[in-house]
């Protein structure tokens, strides 16, 4: 059985045919996908849907979601967060995070939301989903600063000493579709080398194709579309277990142990 730990099923890219993008996902052995949120106003529908669908979620800011975010998100996060503790769905706080790579971005307004929403996660005992994005450094200060249980750095690409740094905090890194290009040597070197116990797996669907559904600037202008889905994981996976020399049985039985340490509410 496979998890993909990082899953926007609640995108509008998916309005059409959520629930065949489900049933994909299950026939190809995702039993679970964990949805983050990115803004207040998804929350309860998003939770709604995963609650009907026993898909695990998390609610949180996102990053690029910050221009838009309200100061008085963060009580009614507080609000939801309390209101959902007995919810086994409920894993993490996230997507939460700091992007310094998208144009235009407030670095200070960004912080306020992260290190706030560190805090929520801290008082509700709960795990992050971070979003990493030129930002290790300083997300890592601010774990540093708010300390939390945990949880997982996703589509991480960063160094092995950033690497290290996140798993000594007790997070696992996210690797998806990104691996699959062979031209990504860093992220082959670091899939290949970090210890198993610091590695899932995620889509980021729709998010991130891997190589086999990747189009070319010229061809997404031309209407093309290349969306990411959760069934497409165990053949991501396949890069990973290559990578690893590992059995596809042992790639699924190591990522899943793994989700199911960082993210501890995962249901069974
Ligand atoms: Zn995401």
């Amino acid at each position: 059985m496979w998890i993909d730990t990082h899953c926007h099923w609640d995108a509008p890219e998916f309005a059409e045919d959520r629930d065949a993008v489900l049933t994909r996902a299950r026939a190809a052995g995702v039993q679970q996908f964990v949805v983050p949120t990115v803004q207040a106003r998804d929350w309860r529908s998003t939770q709604a849907l995963c609650r009907a669908a026993q898909q695990p979620y998390a609610l949180g800011i996102h990053p690029l979601f910050t221009p838009k975010a309200k100061q008085e998100d963060l009580p009614q996060l507080d609000a939801q967060l309390a209101e959902a503790k007995d919810d086994p769905l409920l894993v993490a706080v996230g997507e939460i995070g700091l992007d310094f790579f998208v144009p235009g971005l407030d670095p200070a307004r960004q912080q306020h939301f992260y290190l706030e929403q560190l805090k929520l996660a801290r008082r509700h005992g709960l795990p992050v989903i971070l979003h990493v994005r030129k930002s290790a450094d300083q997300l890592l200060a601010g774990l540093r600063r708010v300390a939390v249980s945990g949880g997982i750095a996703h589509a991480f690409n960063g160094s092995r000493q950033q690497a290290d740094a996140f798993t000594g905090l007790g997070f696992a890194l996210g690797f998806g579709g990104a691996m699959t290009f062979e031209r990504a040597l860093n992220l082959r070197r670091l899939a290949s080398d970090l210890p198993e116990a610091a590695i899932v797996l995620e889509t980021d669907a729709p998010d991130i194709p891997p190589q086999w559904l990747y189009k070319t600037a010229e061809q997404r202008a031309a209407g093309e579309l290349s969306r990411n889905e959760p069934f497409e994981l165990p053949r991501i996976a396949e890069t990973l277990a290559q990578l690893r020399g590992w059995s596809l049985a042992k790639t699924a039985a190591i990522t899943s142990a793994n989700a199911r340490r960082v993210l501890p509410r995962l249901p069974c």
